[in-house]
């Protein structure tokens, strides 16, 4: 379960991409990429795109968390997850992500416990 809190914090469990993964739902991944697409003004999301097991679990990823600046900071510093990290508080990289995502911090904290 742990696991499922991504590198940023937030919680995959909630993702639709990874519940349309798991259930092989494609009523679900097509709603889910028509969100996307306009939520995160990304035309080119289509209904191939969302597979994604969760972003520290094995398997597939949704692409624009394979590329992710985050994960790819996180890892290239041998850490788990943001939540490692001294420069959690100051960290303009992942402060995009934790804007929007209010409980992430909590979430990244709750690892450490
Ligand atoms: S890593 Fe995958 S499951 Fe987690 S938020 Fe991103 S798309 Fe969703
Ligand atoms: S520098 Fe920022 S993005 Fe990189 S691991 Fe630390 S908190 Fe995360």
């Amino acid at each position: 379960m742990e696991k499922l809190i991504a590198c940023c914090g937030i919680d995959c469990v909630s993702c639709d991409a990874r519940t349309a993964t798991i259930n092989n739902d494609n009523e679900l991944r097509e709603k889910t990429a028509e969100k996307w697409r306009i939520q995160f003004n990304s035309p080119e999301i289509s209904l191939e795109m969302i597979n994604c097991t969760g972003c520290r679990e094995a398997g597939v990823k949704f692409g624009h968390c394979e590329e992710c600046e985050i994960r790819n900071c996180v890892k290239s510093k041998g850490f788990e997850t943001c939540g490692d990290c001294d420069e959690l508080d100051s960290c303009a990289i992942v402060g995009n992500i934790l804007q929007y995502v209010p409980e992430g911090k909590a979430n990244l904290r709750s690892l450490k416990k």
